[in-house]
């Protein structure tokens, strides 16, 4: 650990951070997946702004009480002191190297932070594999290649799990007899490819990609030259461009039940979609909310016949057919979703929250301008998920596929980490 970063336990703290005219406190735990990805971007930034602020590590396990009494309820969390007394925002879960530098700006002011920022020096890593992206078909590409003895590098501006490490239940992933949690097949996944030796940098932004040349800056400061290239990054909830959602969104609209169905306890919430998302996820919502109602835009679903069959089981799952939404608003503390039937009449739902599940499109903006796409957007790849451009890869949801699930993910990413190692040891 940095000389700059001091380990103190509850008896230290009042001594050592409520003297302290400018301290960051991060409260940590052990097998705690955010906390690994924080240390290393903590012990950075205490390299260059340690001189002038005092950062403490506490161990928040065996600190509960002071914890509690911070108001600290999840690991890691990052609390920032000026004499001693709160400021700033509490930054937990997957904190990104900017969040936590651009408070750290803030405690010491602007032109210390200048100053400081100045002296940060960039540098420069190479490895034989960079996987843009965390997910199942990013884990496993790295897996295989790096237990093919490659140096394999994952950069994911989240945690490791992507789409996976969010879904409520994984019902149908081969070697798991019962249902798994997605962050805990997420966290599986992601120790198995670091026993392989996989390094990261997850809850990091990449600054620049250039597929060209192969190389990536990670949080604008350090530059990856990499010799093969595997884009992994997923899709993103695709918008249905209805008046609100986008102002909403966030504030009365979700695209995550994982997330945000624990909000809707006994309440009347609507979800939008007839894809697989929309059916499995109404289950979760169903068992906080009162009422589900999904409402699909056509008389049929597109989801699978037995997710239809088990929530037209749920008693609290209705389902409102040929039905479309034409606006969103906010009134007082619920929703109102204007609904539009087959008959041409619009009727105002209100509701407690609503969801939508209205499909996924690709993330390829950091790659647009080298890639060549199929015609439904998705990234053009051969049988063994090369690209045009040479030496990179494209797996996952980013490449066209029948059916979007964990084993096809998984499927690409061990094509591709095999060819990547096989391209590189024939070199
Ligand atoms: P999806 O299968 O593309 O379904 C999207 C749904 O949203 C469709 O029912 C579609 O209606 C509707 N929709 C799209 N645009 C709309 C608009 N503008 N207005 C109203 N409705 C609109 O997406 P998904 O459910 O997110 O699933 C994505 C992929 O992940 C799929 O391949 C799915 O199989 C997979 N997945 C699997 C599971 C599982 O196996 N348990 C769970 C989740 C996701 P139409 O049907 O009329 O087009």
């Amino acid at each position: 650990m940095s000389e700059h970063i001091l380990e103190i336990d509850a008896s230290q703290f009042d001594h050592l951070v409520g003297k302290a005219p400018l301290a960051v406190v991060d409260f940590y735990s052990d097998e705690c997946p955010p906390c690994e990805a924080l240390a290393p971007k903590y012990e950075a930034l205490a390299s260059v702004y340690g001189e002038d602020v005092k950062f403490v590590k506490i161990f928040r396990q065996k600190n509960r009480e002071l914890a509690e009494s911070l108001g600290v309820k999840g690991s890691p969390s990052v609390l920032f002191f000026r004499d001693g007394q709160r400021v700033g925002e509490t930054l937990s879960g997957g904190i990104r190297r900017s969040s936590l530098q651009n408070q750290l700006d803030t405690l010491v002011g602007p032109e210390k932070a200048q100053a400081l920022r100045a002296m940060e020096t960039s540098r420069e890593t190479r490895c034989d594999v960079l996987v843009v992206g965390a997910g199942p078909a990013g884990l496993t590409a790295a897996l295989y290649a790096a237990q093919a003895k490659a140096s394999v590098i994952v950069v994911d501006g989240a945690l490791a799990g992507g789409a996976m490490g969010s879904t409520h239940q994984i019902a149908n992933y081969p070697g798991f007899a019962k249902p798994v949690p997605g962050w805990q097949l997420a966290e599986n996944f992601r120790e198995q490819a670091s026993q392989a030796g996989v390094q990261w940098r997850l809850a990091s932004e990449i600054t620049r990609l250039d597929l060209g040349d192969r190389s990536a800056v990670i949080d604008g400061l350090e530059t990856i030259r990499a010799k093969k290239i595997v884009l992994a990054m997923g899709t993103s909830p695709r918008a249905l461009g209805v008046p609100g959602e986008k102002e909403l969104l966030g504030k009365g609209i979700s695209t995550c039940a994982t997330c945000d169905a624990k909000y809707m306890v006994d309440k009347d919430v609507v979800v939008i979609g007839g894809g697989d998302a929309a059916l499995e996820e109404s289950q979760l919502i169903a068992q906080f909310a009162r009422k589900v109602t999904i409402v699909h835009r056509r008389d049929e679903f597109r989801a699978k016949p037995q997710l239809v069959e088990a929530a037209a089981a749920n008693p609290k799952i209705e389902f409102l057919m040929e039905t479309r939404p034409t606006l969103f608003r906010k009134n007082g503390d619920e929703m109102e979703v204007e609904l539009l039937s087959p008959s041409g009449e619009v009727q105002t739902h209100r509701a407690g929250g609503v969801f939508l599940f209205v499909g996924m499109l690709p993330n390829v903006d950091l790659a647009r301008d080298h890639l060549e796409f199929a015609p439904d957007g998705t990234v053009q790849v051969d049988e063994w998920r090369r690209t045009n451009v040479p030496h990179v890869f494209a797996v996952g949801d980013l490449v066209s596929k029948p059916v979007r699930q964990v084993t096809m993910a998984v499927a690409d990413g061990t094509v591709a980490g095999i060819m990547a190692a096989r391209e590189l040891s024939e070199n």
